[in-house]
């Protein structure tokens, strides 16, 4: 059966994709309800209750809003760093009055490689103004998928950890230009555009164009704003970039988006 990968939605009102290999399906990050994400799963033909765990990359609630309910109905561990589970935690708390518990929390360390069934599981640091945000490579079947978004820039190591990657997902948030003459407030712009905020498509551009190896079957651009971009200003900066090193033969672009699951990628 190979890997899939399926990006049910992709933006700042809800992140959730699964990396399945033959016999393991990881939920990366929470970020729809627990309805949207079983309907979605049910359109792209998936059965949540074969899910066999959930990931989460950070606490910023387009990423966890789902995240009690699918964790209670689902039974399934959990994973996330220390520091993103005392986050995720005091925010919950502070709504509801009370501490939720995870009956299957399983911590990790950035940096760290871990197993979730056959899948080789390695976070990475990513700089974004979270308690302990991380991106994620998965490894089985001599497959690797990279998923990397929400983070303000691209540091050497970020882009270490994304090379030799089948399928690449990552971030494509706003055109420059678009969030400069946009109605964000200027305290909101300057947190987008900063070392913590979100990738711009000039920046992911510019990996693509002098970076990137060329690697993957499929790159998706993901986390797309819809105040600050144009997924067809996206697609076009990055398919620039690919073509300028002739990678736009051997890499199939796709765009994530908010309102619809992605058919699944399946290699
Ligand atoms: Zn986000
Ligand atoms: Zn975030």
């Amino acid at each position: 059966m190979g890997v899939s990968v399926s990006m049910l939605a992709s933006g700042s009102r809800g992140n959730c994709a699964i990396v399945a290999s033959a016999c393991t399906k990881i939920l990366v990050d929470a970020g729809l309800s627990c309805r949207e994400t079983f309907r979605r799963m049910k359109i792209v033909g998936d059965d949540p209750l074969s899910l066999s765990a959930i990931l989460i990359t950070h606490e910023h609630s387009d990423h966890i809003y789902g995240l009690a309910t699918l964790a209670k109905k689902l039974r399934i561990p959990v994973f996330m760093t220390g520091a993103t589970h005392q986050a995720w935690a005091r925010a919950m708390r502070d709504e509801h009055g009370e501490k939720p518990q995870l009956e299957k929390f399983e911590r990790f360390e950035s940096g760290h490689s871990f197993q979730v069934g056959d899948i080789v599981v390695k976070p990475f640091t990513i700089p974004h103004d979270a308690a302990d945000p991380v991106g994620f490579t998965f490894r089985a079947e001599g497959i690797k998928v990279g998923i990397a978004t929400d983070l303000g820039y691209l540091p050497v190591s970020v882009r270490d950890h994304l090379r030799g990657c089948d399928v690449l997902v990552m971030e494509s948030n706003h055109d420059l230009e678009m969030l400069r003459v946009g109605s964000y407030p200027w305290s909101v712009k300057q947190r987008v555009m900063s070392r913590v905020g979100h990738l711009s498509n000039e920046a992911l551009a510019d990996f693509l164009g002098n970076d990137y190896d060329n690697s993957a079957t499929f790159v998706v651009l993901a986390h797309l704003s819809q105040e600050n971009n144009h997924p067809e200003i996206a697609r076009r900066q990055a398919e620039r970039a690919l073509a300028t090193r002739g990678g736009l033969f051997c890499n199939r672009l796709l765009l994530a988006s908010q309102a619809e699951a992605l058919q699944p990628i399946c290699l």
